[in-house]
Formats: C-alpha cells, sequence, structure tokens
C-alpha cells in the first residue's frame, strides 16, 4: 500500500519545542509564554522578502534580527522589526524553524482570536513563503499538514477546529497567506494524515 503524503512522519520533540528534520536557525526574538499559557493555536502566515519575490536569506536575516538595510528598498522600514515565527516552509519545502514551539514567537501583532488578544502569548506561527496572489507549492501544503500533524500529536490543547490564516485574527490590518491559499484543499490532507496516525497498523511510536 503506498503511504503517499503520510511517508515522512516529522516530529517535535516534546523537551526542547524543536522539530525533529527542520533546519534549525534560532532567532533571538522570542519570549517565554505567560504562565500557565500553552498552545492552543494554530495561525498560518505567507511571508516574501522582498514582496513577492522568492528565495534568498532575507527570512532568515529579518528573523534573526540581521536583514542588511541597504540591500533592498523595502528593507529599510522593516530591518529593525523584531519579528519572527516558530517555522516558515520555503517553496520547496524546505522547513526552518526559529523558535521553540513551546516560547512565545512575535508574528501574530495585535491580533484576537475568538474574543481573546494577544494571540503570541498562546498560538504557533507557521510561514508560508509566498504572496496572497501567488499560488503556494505542493510541496508546502504537504508539508504544513506534517508540522501541524506533529504540533497536534505533541500539544493536547491543539486541535484541527483551531487553525487559522493571519487575516482571520488581524483583519483590516494583514491580508496573508491571502486568496492564494486553499484552505479546503490543505484540511483536506490534513485530515488524512489525521487519520493515517490513527490507523490501526499505523507505524507510529506511543
Ligand atoms: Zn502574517
Amino acid at each position: 500500500m503506498p503511504l503517499s503524503s503520510a511517508s515522512q512522519p516529522l516530529k517535535v520533540e516534546p523537551t526542547t519545542g524543536l522539530l525533529v528534520g527542520a533546519r534549525q536557525v534560532l532567532s533571538p526574538h522570542f519570549d517565554a509564554r505567560p504562565p500557565g499559557v500553552i498552545a492552543e493555536l494554530i495561525v498560518v502566515h505567507g511571508i516574501s522578502l522582498p514582496p513577492g519575490e522568492f528565495g534568498g536569506p532575507w527570512i532568515d536575516l529579518l528573523f534573526t534580527g540581521a536583514l542588511p538595510v541597504d540591500a533592498h528598498p523595502y528593507f529599510r522600514d522593516i530591518a529593525r522589526s523584531r519579528v519572527s515565527a516558530h517555522a516558515v516552509i520555503r517553496r520547496d519545502g524546505q522547513i526552518v524553524q526559529y523558535v521553540p514551539f513551546g516560547m512565545r514567537a512575535w508574528h501574530a501583532g495585535q491580533s484576537q482570536y475568538r474574543g481573546r488578544s494577544a494571540c503570541n502569548d498562546f498560538s504557533v506561527g507557521i510561514e508560508l513563503e509566498g504572496a496572497d496572489e501567488t499560488p503556494y507549492t505542493d510541496a508546502q501544503y504537504k508539508q504544513l499538514a506534517g508540522v501541524v500533524d506533529a504540533l497536534l500529536a505533541a500539544y493536547p490543547l491543539l486541535a484541527a477546529e483551531h487553525i487559522v490564516g493571519h487575516s482571520d485574527i488581524a483583519p483590516g490590518r494583514k491580508t496573508d497567506p491571502g486568496p492564494a491559499f486553499e484552505w479546503p484543499r490543505w484540511r483536506a490532507l490534513l485530515q488524512e494524515r489525521l487519520a493515517a496516525r490513527s490507523a490501526p497498523g499505523s507505524n507510529t511510536t506511543p
């Protein structure tokens, strides 16, 4: 039986909050979640630097506070922003992690989910390298499903029902991941993953 999209299991190491198999580029832009708070929400973002251009080292450099101001006119405005996400999924599907999932990354800004503000406190932020109107890649859909599957397995309060776009928690201010992100397609992929994990005879470890 072909394993198809379930063939590459990803795993979150619970003690460190690191994703096994991701490239690790640890950001200084993070701090602790408020006492007693753990991740309950997953926020999907889109990012490209400069806007609309893909590839290059710029996202790594922004999230590590090292973006060179002079490399592009757009960078002048954002180079000193102290921002991060827990992880970025590049166009080719490569996953880069910047902040351990147990810690608070600085991705949501002013935001509100079901009446609760400051979503950074209780969320995981995952960026897709992309732009609002540009189709995301097959590899990104697949890897996002894999990362979310691993997160749901690791953090008890995360659930498939509590996954939103940045535009959902900061409407009027943020538009990412944009209309290009096909939620129904991605949710179907995620359900496939979750079903494979819970199926009898699947090779998940206890
Ligand atoms: Zn965003």
